[in-house]
């Protein structure tokens, strides 16, 4: 039987529908939440994700600042206008869009960002927070992983998750966050010996690893929960072939466009989990709409007031 499709899309909405509610109740204290983007040169691909990130804001009715220094910024000159941010009371979330040119410190210009303001979760004193189970703000894609576990009433409780990467951004906060929601976690790596006899324990897999279609579908336990957050560009037309070989349509769009988006799970892993979450689909929507949740909990954490957006209660180790 085919898995049960975990769509991301559809949370999205869901939490952007509980969002605007709470974005009014601010709208009646006399508060906008609003997101400073930072925007270093001009790569398309980082172009695209601030342009969706403020539309996001736009259609959620936030403010929103795009800041676009040249590729030739310096670390002093990063750090200056993330003081400044730092400093403007309107902005409740600053983002830097990585990644930064290689003469700019980025560790240096994110530790630089005020964790109030941290709405990617990033700074050091965010992670503390999220190893020590208190309230802050959690990185966007695993928070987002989170949601759709529990929004499909996939219970974390007691169950064996492997979480495959341990990179600071997803695999490592997703440890955190799945030990703390009572799962009993590994975590796996380019070190780790016999991956397919760890992921054939699990009954919740995360595979972030950034390999098109590595985790094999006979790895999958069956029945297992599935988020795929590898998100992968494939060009080439015999890794296309062999990936898409049990699906005739999707590789015909692949022949019409030259280039498709695959998750580190193979696609047949469909007819072996339980459910799956979809690339392009599943994980991707959930970062921005973390991203948006997180600015709404900055503005309300940064005024002293309890936050109920979605994903608030995950660092607290809510189901302790
Ligand atoms: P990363 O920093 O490159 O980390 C990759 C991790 O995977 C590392 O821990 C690495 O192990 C591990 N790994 C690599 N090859 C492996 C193998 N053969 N077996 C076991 N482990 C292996 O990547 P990332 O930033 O975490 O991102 C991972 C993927 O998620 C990428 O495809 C990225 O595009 C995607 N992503 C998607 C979203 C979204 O919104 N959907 C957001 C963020 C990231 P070592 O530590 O030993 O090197």
């Amino acid at each position: 039987m085919a898995a049960r499709v975990l769509d991301g899309i559809k949370i999205r909405d869901e939490i952007f529908a509980e969002l605007k509610g709470e974005i009014a109740r601010l709208a009646g204290e006399g508060i906008r939440p609003g997101l400073a983007a930072v925007l270093v040169g001009e790569n398309p691909a980082s172009q695209l994700y601030v342009k969706s990130k403020i539309a996001a804001c736009e259609r959620l009715g936030l403010a929103s600042w795009m800041h676009t220094p040249p590729a030739s910024i310096s670390t002093d000159q990063m750090l200056r206008l993330v003081q400044d941010l730092n400093h403007d009371n309107a902005v409740d979330g600053i983002l830097i869009q990585l990644p930064l040119p290689s003469q700019v410190d980025t560790k240096r210009v994110l530790e630089a960002v005020d964790p109030a303001k941290d709405v990617d979760g990033f700074h050091p004193a965010n992670l503390g927070r999220l190893v020590s189970g208190r309230p802050g703000l959690i990185a966007c894609t695993p928070a987002g992983c989170m949601e759709i576990l529990r929004r499909n009433g996939i219970a974390s409780e007691g169950a064996n998750a492997v979480v495959l990467g341990r990179s600071d951004i997803v695999g490592k906060p997703m440890a955190l966050l799945l030990m703390h929601a009572n799962a009993t976690v590994t975590v796996c790596h380019s070190k780790t010996r016999d991956l397919p006899g760890m992921v054939r324990r699990a009954d919740i897999v995360v595979a972030a690893m950034g390999k098109a279609g590595y985790v094999q579908a006979d790895w999958i336990r069956p029945g297992a929960a599935v988020i795929d957050v590898g998100t992968n560009k494939v060009t080439d037309a015999k890794e296309a072939e062999s990936l898409l070989r049990n699906f005739p349509a999707r590789l015909q769009k692949f022949r019409e466009k030259g280039s498709l988006l695959v998750g580190d799970v193979h696609p047949d892993a469909v007819n072996t989990a339980g459910a799956l979450t979809p690339v392009p689909g599943g994980v991707g929507p959930m970062t921005i709409t973390m991203l948006m949740s997180n600015t709404v909990k900055a503005a309300r954490l940064r005024r002293g007031k309890a936050s109920s957006t979605p994903g608030a209660a995950q660092s607290s180790a809510g189901a302790r």
